[in-house]
This record gives structure tokens, C-alpha cells and sequence, in this order.
């Protein structure tokens, strides 16, 4: 692939990122997805092959590289054949540890930011509450300052990685009454006294990755577990959006170039009325325009990173490559599926689980109506996202 954006460098690490998931990924795929959980060890093997700290600094393991490389991983993970697997890596490395990197203390930093490096430790990013998805400012998680620790109560859900997880970077409201102004993010044990998984929620796709609903019961956290500065939580959250999109709209387009591929490899070999699928132009050309939305969603993705990794304004950019990547991905797996005509619905095939999986990229990380909003408000001059 010729690209202003990859180098060579960049080539040689997607290829190792592919071979490594082929080989040692896909293999347990329909084995994890059943079990509905992920093994440590392979967080370890990732981390091990310096796959878990592709932005992040050498100090702490990571690989210093640049925002194309983690779009190169986010892609080739679809190659695991599960979303989950994906999903799960993709809040290990972008979105549990990426408060830490940015605004946390050194001894955080040298405890849970290299322990998800390593892959020694599996983290978790706690906003969404059963009352409060969207509207991140409505939350109701409580920590209040009690002597050298914070008291937190509340309940967080829909938490990839926080059944089996280490630990999580918390969203609670520090400052009740104060709305966004009174949010402050705190890491949390998993194993800590009165973290309770109440249950692992059962969800249409990403079998693979865990789910949690969570409670917390007068939990103790160190006051110097808080990340950054007190009540400033909203605002680390809304800066940390940018890379979540991003990432999501990776995903979304390493699994809708998995459908195109599996596609064209079946419409080349089954045969109708004397002849591959592939010559039937009604499939060919609905093929042709799915390959040409796919090129222009990656092209704007891959832009939206370029302007993100030179600290340019890219808030619209990047919602609107994490909208059209995700709704494309969306289309292109039903599409595809419809060209394996029955043999997209059985589970032997890939299709039926890559739609499945599909369906979550428009719903996490802001939703697809949320990213129509932030583009309209910047549109209509309602909004100035610095
Ligand atoms: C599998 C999975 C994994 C997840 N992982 C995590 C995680 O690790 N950590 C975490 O914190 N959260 C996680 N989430 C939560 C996810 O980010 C939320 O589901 C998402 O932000 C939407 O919130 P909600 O589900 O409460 O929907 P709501 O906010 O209640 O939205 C309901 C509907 O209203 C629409 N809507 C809401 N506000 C607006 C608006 N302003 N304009 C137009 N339409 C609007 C939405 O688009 C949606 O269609 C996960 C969710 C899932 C399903």
C-alpha cells in the first residue's frame, strides 16, 4: 500500500502486528468467544512483543511510535476474527492507561502505566453508569477526601475489561452539584475491598471481551491515586475522546476490509447459473462501491490522525471519521453478508459474527447521533472545541 501517512517502517510493523494475530490469535477465536473472556497470557504475549505501548514512552516500555503505527495495530486486530479481542486491546492501550500517560503522578505511572505496557496488568476506563451514558457531566459516582484517601460509592456499567481486569481509571464526581466541573478520574484496584462485579453483561457481539457491570461500597483509594488535578475529570475525558475516536474508527475499518476481503474471495469461487458470483454485475458493482466509501473512510481517518498527531484542531475530523468509518463498517458487513447468500448466516462462515460485530462501533466511544451533534455544532458555529 502506497501512503503518504506509512513508511516503511510502518509496513514492516503492520506485517509483524498481522502475522503475530494469525497465527497466535485466530486460532482460539471461536474457544474465547464461547468462554466469553480473553486469557491473561495473551495480554502478556502482546505485551511481551511490544505490541500493548506503541505511542508510549521507552521510559516505561513503550515503543515511541507514531499514531500511525497504532492505526496499523487498531486495523489488523479485526484479523483476530473477533471484535472483542479487539475492542479489548483497543482500552488497554488507548483508553484505560492514556490518562495516566498524560496528567498522572510518576509513581502512577511506573505502577499501572507500564504494568499495561507489560501486559502484566489488564486496565479498564470506568465514565458510563447505568443512569449516565451520553451525558458523561450526569454521572453519580461519589468520592469523597477522607483523610489520605477517597471514599467512592456508586455503580459504573458496560466496563470492557472490568471483570477480569487489574484495575480502572474512574470517572466520579468529587464535586457534587458542580456537573462536568465536579468530575475527577481516580484508579482504582479491581481487587480492592468493596469493588463488586455484579455481573457479566451478555452482549450481541464482541463476545470475547468481558463486560462489566460494577458496584463500589465505600472504597478506599489513596488520594494519590487521583489522576492530575481534582475536578478537572471531564476535561481529561472530553481530550482523551480524540484518540478513542480515532481508534474506534480503526477498528471499524480493519473490520469492514475483512468483510471486502472475505467477500471477494467467495464471490471468486461460488458459482450460480454457471459461472463465479463475481461476474454477476449486481454483486460486482454493489462490491465496487463498498471498496470505493471504504478508501475515502480510511483516507479521512488516516487524516483526522495526521492532524491529531500535529496537535491541529481535529475534533470534527475525528468525529467524522469515527461516524463514517463505524456506520460504514456497519453496511459493508451486511452487504457482504448477503453475498455469501446462506453461508453468511452460519456461524462456520466469518459473516455472521463480523455483523454482529460490527453493530457495536456506532454505540461506544460516543455514539453515532452524539458525533452528528459535535459536527452540526461546530457547523453552525454553537461550539468551539479547543
Ligand atoms: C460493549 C460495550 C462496551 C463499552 N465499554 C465501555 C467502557 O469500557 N467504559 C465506559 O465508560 N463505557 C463503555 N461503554 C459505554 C458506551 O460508551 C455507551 O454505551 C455510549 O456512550 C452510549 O451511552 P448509553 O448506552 O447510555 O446511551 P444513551 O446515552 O442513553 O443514548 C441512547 C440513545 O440516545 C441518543 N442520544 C444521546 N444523547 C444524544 C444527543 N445529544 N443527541 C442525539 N442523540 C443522542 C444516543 O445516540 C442513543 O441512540 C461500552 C458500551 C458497550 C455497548
Amino acid at each position: 500500500m502506497h501512503s503518504i501517512y506509512f513508511g516503511p517502517e510502518h509496513h514492516e510493523f503492520r506485517r509483524n502486528v498481522r502475522r503475530f494475530v494469525e497465527n497466535e490469535i485466530a486460532p482460539h477465536a471461536d474457544q474465547w468467544e464461547q468462554a466469553r473472556a480473553i486469557p491473561r497470557q495473551a495480554f502478556r504475549r502482546m505485551g511481551e512483543l511490544g505490541f500493548l505501548g506503541v505511542c508510549f514512552p521507552e521510559e516505561y516500555g513503550g515503543a515511541e511510535g507514531d499514531i500511525f503505527m497504532a492505526m496499523a495495530l487498531l486495523e489488523e486486530l479485526a484479523r483476530s476474527r473477533m471484535g472483542g479481542f479487539a475492542a479489548a486491546v483497543a482500552v488497554q492501550q488507548f483508553m484505560a492507561p492514556q490518562h495516566i500517560h498524560k496528567y498522572g503522578s510518576e509513581e502512577l505511572k511506573r505502577k499501572y502505566l507500564a504494568g499495561s505496557i507489560s501486559g502484566e496488568m489488564v486496565g479498564a476506563l470506568g465514565v458510563t453508569e447505568p443512569g449516565a451514558g451520553s451525558d458523561v457531566a450526569a454521572i453519580r459516582a461519589k468520592a469523597s477526601r477522607q483523610g489520605d484517601h477517597y471514599l467512592i460509592n456508586g455503580a459504573k456499567t458496560f466496563i470492557t475489561n472490568g471483570a477480569d481486569g487489574h484495575f480502572i481509571t474512574l470517572a466520579c464526581k468529587t464535586e457534587p452539584g458542580a456537573g462536568a466541573r465536579g468530575i475527577s478520574l481516580i484508579v482504582v484496584d479491581l481487587d480492592a475491598p468493596g469493588v463488586s462485579c455484579t455481573r457479566r453483561l451478555e452482549k450481541m457481539g464482541w463476545h470475547a471481551s468481558d463486560t462489566a457491570e460494577l458496584t463500589f461500597e465505600d472504597v478506599r483509594a489513596p488520594l494519590a491515586n487521583l489522576v492530575g488535578q481534582e475536578n478537572k475529570g471531564f476535561y481529561y475525558i472530553m481530550q482523551a475522546f480524540q484518540l478513542e475516536r480515532l481508534a474506534c474508527a480503526a477498528m471499524g475499518l480493519g473490520l469492514a476490509q475483512l468483510c471486502l476481503e472475505h467477500a471477494v474471495k467467495y464471490m471468486g469461487e461460488r458459482n450460480a447459473f454457471g459461472a463465479p458470483l463475481s461476474n454477476l454485475q449486481a454483486l460486482a458493482h454493489r462490491l465496487a462501491e463498498l471498496s470505493a466509501r471504504q478508501e475515502a473512510a480510511r483516507q479521512l481517518t488516516y487524516h483526522a490522525a495526521w492532524l491529531y498527531q500535529n496537535d491541529l484542531p481535529c475534533v470534527a475530523q475525528c468525529s467524522m471519521a469515527k461516524l463514517l468509518a463505524c456506520e460504514l463498517a456497519k453496511r459493508v458487513a451486511d452487504e457482504c453478508l448477503q453475498f455469501f447468500g446462506g453461508y453468511g448466516l452460519m456461524e462456520e462462515y466469518p459473516m455472521a459474527r463480523l455483523l454482529r460485530d460490527s453493530r457495536l462501533g456506532t454505540i461506544v466511544a460516543g455514539t453515532s447521533e452524539v458525533m452528528r451533534e459535535i459536527i452540526a455544532r461546530l457547523s453552525f458555529g454553537r461550539a468551539d472545541y479547543k
